[in-house]
């Protein structure tokens, strides 16, 4: 028997139960074993029996005098009556309708009891307390006991799987695991750390001598998660260092050259990200970063100064964008930029089958994507912007044909996506195994916490830009209570007057389905604010003054895009949107964004729609409507109405709704324990230090058998990318 061990194999499982286990997704014995308590009872105060009291719950120990079972034919029903006693006095006790008691407890059984005294017409009685049988010949030591008269462990159970049972069968288990379950973690980081030993830790975390000792298995059952997640992580890393590179040496005149032709100087943040990045292009293996600041912090520039002294050693660039509207407002950025340079700069995105390409102080050239593509693979354009169909070519069969090949690719720029890994970048590299991969910058207005940066993102270095352009105005956060509803409409109206624009987020597209509707609760009813709903309502009832449109996930994407451009060309005044409005989305005409449903979204998606305005030289504002909270006592939107730093908001988030907010953790497969242990920024430091320890010198871990397969299994369940 190992953790391996199908649960069917195990002793006094059937097969109803093997059903019910496989729905919490128990398979395996290792399944069970890490199958933890949700809470745990203490049970462990044992009265005597002179000191019970009427109606109270107590757990006693005693023995058995006595045990008849009777039968009341009034009432159906089987009664077992029982005395007990222990060294203070003799109780009754009263169970009913189990009949089969009288045959498993005997005269001279010593028995945990725990239930309530109740008074009868007899006197004061044990009313069908729960019972546990202990071993009368040894002496007593409760620790042996599995259901009473300890600490016991309560588990989320299912329908017909109950804690009771589990504790039935875990008991055993561990009791035939002694001694034999073999260390997985170092012995000097256990001691180190203060953390129990695994065997230890599987018995106290379901059977702890003390609530002390439930916590300290736990933390180590954390600790053993963060340590995996980072040795995963520093692996990784490990892996790139080995990995080729083109070197692009900094071209110090050509990058001063450059900064002068910009229309402002950057900010000190802003210097200090693009000299990271420098550093690491001259590197001889692949660059790994990820850029971040808020919303209209500047990462573009940044990007296109590494770009420019890519381009001057015959280097190309790429970069990729998740819109086809972010990747043209890419393009004329980039081209503004490099205006004065000669460099040629291409746009490719899936959905039009045109391309362009703006040469030097010529006009934009039209070319087909055969062309473009010629282009590219000629190393004729340096810089290629473009979208996913960058690297998802259409299933046509011309697909192959389509491909993206590069003459030598510098670098990778991503921009507001998930990242993506090692082996796509190769693919766009069209690097064949072993040859040189490009560098990286992934770029993001989303704010990573600490927590989360060393542990599961612990791979990439991070550059942050904390720092806003000089002369940008704080966007003035307001939580509107119902009754100023109407006050806001009223503003909105004052600013479409003077030719400002407005953005309204809602949270859905349409109404529920009735069904859907039954199911949820009230709450949800009145806060479902639906685009489609509030569409009509605010178009006829409150603005048939002013010009409307929506836009919404449903919508096909050249629908969205023929709206983006007319509201960017200021030809409505208010946008009413889901959640689909494109993070880096530059209007600056809009001056408010008013949010429905505001308590739906997590802190950091608020930030990010509240960034949609405030890009021009106007005050601007983010209205946060709430129908559920009033202002006192939502905590999340105040915070959202007083900060307006993007990491400290992001730090709060992690700590109010947990990790699965940010890009894709959810989907990573980590274990809910694992989740929760990623807001505990002490706990991943430590856990990272000990990784660095033990792959330090040893990265593909031949001294640490154990660690090496157990990693290995991790990465098989788990996936973070
Ligand atoms: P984001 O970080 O959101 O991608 P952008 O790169 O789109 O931000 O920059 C937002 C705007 O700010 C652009 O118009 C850009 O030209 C401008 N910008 C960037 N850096 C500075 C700066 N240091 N001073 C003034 N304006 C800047
Ligand atoms: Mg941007």
């Amino acid at each position: 028997m190992n953790f391996s061990t199908p649960a069917q194999e195990l002793p006094r499982i059937g097969t109803i139960y093997q059903q019910r286990l496989k729905k919490l997704g128990i398979k395996t014995l290792g399944d069970l074993l890490f199958y933890f308590p949700e809470r745990y009872e203490d049970l462990s105060r044992i009265k005597k029996i002179k000191d019970i009291k009427i109606n109270e719950e107590a757990c006693l120990i005693a023995d058995v005098m006595e045990i008849n079972q009777e039968k009341s034919w009034r009432k159906k029903m089987s009664i077992t009556k029982a005395f007990v006693q222990d060294d203070s006095g003799i109780i009754q006790i009263v169970w009913f309708n189990q009949p089969y008691l009288s045959k498993s407890i005997r005269k001279g059984n010593k028995l945990l009891l725990n239930g309530k005294i109740a008074i009868g017409k007899e006197g004061a009685y044990l009313s069908s307390p729960s019972y546990e049988k202990i071993n009368s010949e040894k002496e007593l030591n409760l620790s042996d006991a599995v259901h009473l008269g300890r600490i016991v462990p309560i588990y989320a159970g299912t329908q017909g799987l109950s804690s009771r049972w589990l504790r039935y069968i875990l008991k055993p288990l561990l009791s035939a695991f002694k001694n034999k379950i073999p260390e997985t973690l170092p012995k000097k980081i256990l001691d180190k750390h203060g953390l129990p030993g695994l065997e230890e830790s599987l018995w106290q975390i379901h059977f702890p001598d003390s609530i002390e000792s439930a916590e300290s298995a736990k933390k180590r059952f954390l600790f053993e998660q963060l340590f995996f997640i980072s040795l995963s992580t520093l692996q990784k890393k490990i892996k790139l260092l080995e990995t080729k590179a083109p070197s692009f040496p900094a071209n110090l005149p050509l990058i001063k050259k450059f900064l002068k032709g910009l229309p402002f100087q950057l900010t000190e943040a802003q210097k200090k990200a693009v000299w990271e990045i420098l550093q690491d292009l001259e590197k001889n293996y692949p660059m790994n970063r990820l850029l971040q600041g808020d919303v209209g912090s500047g990462k573009t520039v940044v990007a296109a100064v590494a770009a420019i002294n890519i381009i001057k050693a015959k280097g190309q660039t790429v970069i990729m964008a998740p819109t086809e509207i972010l990747t043209k407002q890419h393009f004329q950025t980039i081209f503004n930029f490099f205006k004065d340079f000669n460099v040629n700069i291409g746009i490719l995105t899936g959905k039009t089958d045109k391309f362009y390409s703006k040469k030097l102080k010529s006009d934009t050239i039209e070319v087909s994507r055969q062309k473009l593509l010629k282009m590219v693979s000629d190393g004729k354009i340096d810089i290629l912007v473009g979208t996913q169909a960058l690297i998802v070519p259409s299933r046509k069969k011309s697909a192959e044909k389509n491909k993206v090949k590069f003459k030598n690719l510098g670098m990778v720029v991503i921009d507001e996506q998930h990242r993506f890994g090692v082996k796509q970048r190769a693919v766009l590299a069209g690097a064949l195994p072993g040859q040189p991969i490009p560098h990286f910058l992934s770029m993001t207005a989303t704010p990573i916490p600490r927590s989360l940066a060393l542990s599961i993102w612990g791979d990439l270095d991070i550059s942050v830009i904390n720092q806003m352009p000089k002369g940008r105005k704080k966007i003035i956060t307001e939580i509107v209570e119902p009754d100023r509803r109407k006050k806001i409409y009223d503003f909105i109206r004052k600013e479409a007057k003077e030719g400002k624009q407005t953005f309204i987020i809602c949270p859905r597209i349409e109404p529920k389905d009735p069904e859907e509707q039954k199911k949820s609760n009230w709450f949800e009813k009145i806060e479902m604010k639906t685009v489609k709903e509030e569409y009509e309502k605010l178009s006829k009832e409150i603005f048939p003054d002013l010009k409307m449109e929506m836009l919404h996930g449903k919508m096909a994407p050249k629908e969205k895009d023929l709206i983006m451009k007319n509201f960017k060309k200021k030809k409505f005044d208010i946008l009413i949107s889901t959640s689909v409005v494109e993070v880096g989305i530059d209007i600056p005409n809009a001056t408010v964004i008013a949010i429905e449903g505001a308590d739906r979204f997590g802190l950091a998606q608020l930030h990010q729609f509240r960034g949609r305005v405030g890009r021009g030289d106007f005050q601007s504002y983010c209205f946060l409507f709430s129908d559920s909270g009033a202002k006192k006592t939502n905590q999340r939107l105040n915070a959202l109405a007083k900060y307006d730093d993007g990491f400290k908001l992001a730090e709060m988030d992690l700590k109010i709704r947990g990790p699965g907010d940010f890009f894709g953790v959810k989907q990573w497969g980590l274990p809910d324990y694992a989740m929760a242990a990623l807001k505990d920024v002490e706990l991943v430091s430590i856990a990272k230090e000990s990784a660095k320890e033990i792959i330090k010198g040893d990265p593909s871990l031949k001294k640490y058998p154990i660690i090496k397969r157990r990693l290995e299994g991790f990465e098989e369940n788990v996936h973070l990318e």
